[in-house]
């Protein structure tokens, strides 16, 4: 189910609905997916300024159940939601972290970045992913979000397993 969300690996995005609505999907594979983990599922957001991750998000908390608004962090970096899944009491918490503003991956350590992936009731979601790149876990499906044009985003998914 979710091997065939990763494999097709380019989608074109019109519209910031468009963009919220491929991470909701994913959001529900994710949900439905039995797969044992020993960790926390890790996605890393990258790109363009503007390309689209936290819009992403946005959808993405969505179809995990979460009503709370996902806005760009400014100056808080990690949050936490909680997640109310009936099928999947394995997930708990969804984490958005923002690295932005970082500017030495250890910085992420001090905030708890650690036991937040190897948590495997978290789903952890990290815009600015490549800044930190040097500790991220060895598991990782990253989303590059590209500038198009002033509507179109185009996102790549890569699955580092
Ligand atoms: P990032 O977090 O990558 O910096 P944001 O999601 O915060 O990007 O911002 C994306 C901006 O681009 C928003 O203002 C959004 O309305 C606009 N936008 C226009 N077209 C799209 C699209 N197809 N997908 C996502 N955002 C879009
Ligand atoms: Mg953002």
């Amino acid at each position: 189910m979710i091997q065939k969300f990763l494999s097709q690996r380019k989608y074109l995005t019109k519209s910031p609905g468009q963009t919220k609505k491929i991470g909701m999907i994913l959001a529900k594979k994710i949900l439905k997916t039995k797969l044992k983990r020993e960790k926390a599922f890790v996605l890393g957001l990258k790109g363009d300024l503007g390309g689209g991750k936290t819009t992403f998000l946005q959808g993405f908390a969505k179809g995990l159940g979460i009503r709370q608004k996902i806005l760009s962090p400014t100056f808080i970096i990690i949050r936490r939601f909680k997640i109310n899944n009936l099928t999947m009491k394995q997930l708990n918490n969804f984490y958005h972290i923002d690295c932005y503003r970082i500017k030495n991956p250890k910085e992420i350590f001090n905030l708890g970045f650690k036991k937040n992936i190897l948590n495997p009731h978290n789903i952890v979601a990290i815009e600015w992913a490549d800044r930190i790149r040097k500790i991220l876990p060895k598991s990782v499906i990253f989303l590059d979000f590209e500038f198009v044009d002033k509507k179109t985003r185009k996102i790549t998914v890569k699955y580092r397993g």
